[in-house]
């Protein structure tokens, strides 16, 4: 018993890395704890009464936690959005709010309408707290053919995993910040500019991920050094959190404060 039970574990130690989470715990913590600290003291005691007192760091990982749940196992789909390389700012506006290869960014601007008219909707407020963290992770808006980087295996610190788990966790775990550390270290360090929200909005911060996702795809290379990567990739990791925070601000401030 005892030794099948090892054997599951070790089992489960090759089949983890190769599942795709968005950013890791730590990322989406750091982001919302961004958001925190650009949010207005309206929103956030509206948002203390929607989340029970939880902060917006701790929801940010609801969305990852309830794909294993049968009855919400559908919104898998929800967490990034796949597309061709090379497309134009007209042709990515068209294909980025379709419903094959993946739906983020139909499903943020779909949640950010539901909850304009129920802010009181926790499940929808959690799940929208964690997509607009998951549509700035580069390779949550990557190719389908190689379903957003998770095919493509790679070598880091010595160990397998791919090029869609290294940004998801692990380019950030390097980095042995607590998630407050890092969210910190990132507020103090750069500007927010927190611009009322416009729908349109969503589309713009979508193509800015689409294109960092370009820069990700041609770095494949300096992974021969993971040191040389860390130090070259490390500033594009951290815009990526920072604007997601600042844009999650944005949203949470649109819809809470009042
Ligand atoms: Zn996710």
């Amino acid at each position: 018993m005892k030794k099948t039970f090892s054997f599951l574990l070790v089992l489960a130690g090759f089949i983890m890395p190769q599942m795709a989470f968005g950013w890791g715990m730590t990322g989406h913590r750091v982001i919302g704890k961004i958001a925190e600290m650009n949010l207005g003291k309206h929103t956030i005691k509206n948002l203390n009464q929607v989340l029970d007192n939880a902060s917006v760091a701790m929801v940010s990982n609801w969305g990852d936690f309830v794909k294993s749940d049968s009855a919400l196992a559908y919104t898998a789909i929800w967490h990034y959005k796949d597309l061709p390389s090379g497309l134009s700012r007209e042709e990515f506006n068209k294909q980025a709010i379709t419903l094959d290869n993946g739906e983020v960014v139909y499903r943020v601007l779909q949640l950010i309408a539901e909850l304009k008219k129920q802010p009181d909707n926790a499940n929808n407020l959690k799940m929208l707290i964690h997509l607009i963290g998951d549509m700035h992770q580069p390779l949550h808006m990557g190719h389908p053919e190689d379903k957003g980087g998770n095919m493509i295996k790679i070598r880091w610190m010595g160990r397998e995993t791919n090029l869609h788990s290294l940004w998801d966790s692990g380019l950030i775990d390097f980095q042995q910040l607590s998630y407050t550390e890092y969210a910190h270290y990132l507020f103090k360090t750069h500007t927010f500019a927190l611009p009322p929200f416009k729908p349109s909005m969503v589309l713009d911060w979508a193509w800015g991920t689409y294109q960092a996702a370009q820069v990700v795809y041609n770095s494949v290379d300096q992974l021969k050094n993971p040191f040389y990567y860390d130090y070259r990739y490390l500033s594009l990791l951290e815009s990526r959190l920072t604007d997601a925070g600042d844009h999650l601000a944005i949203v949470l401030n649109y819809l809470y404060n009042k």
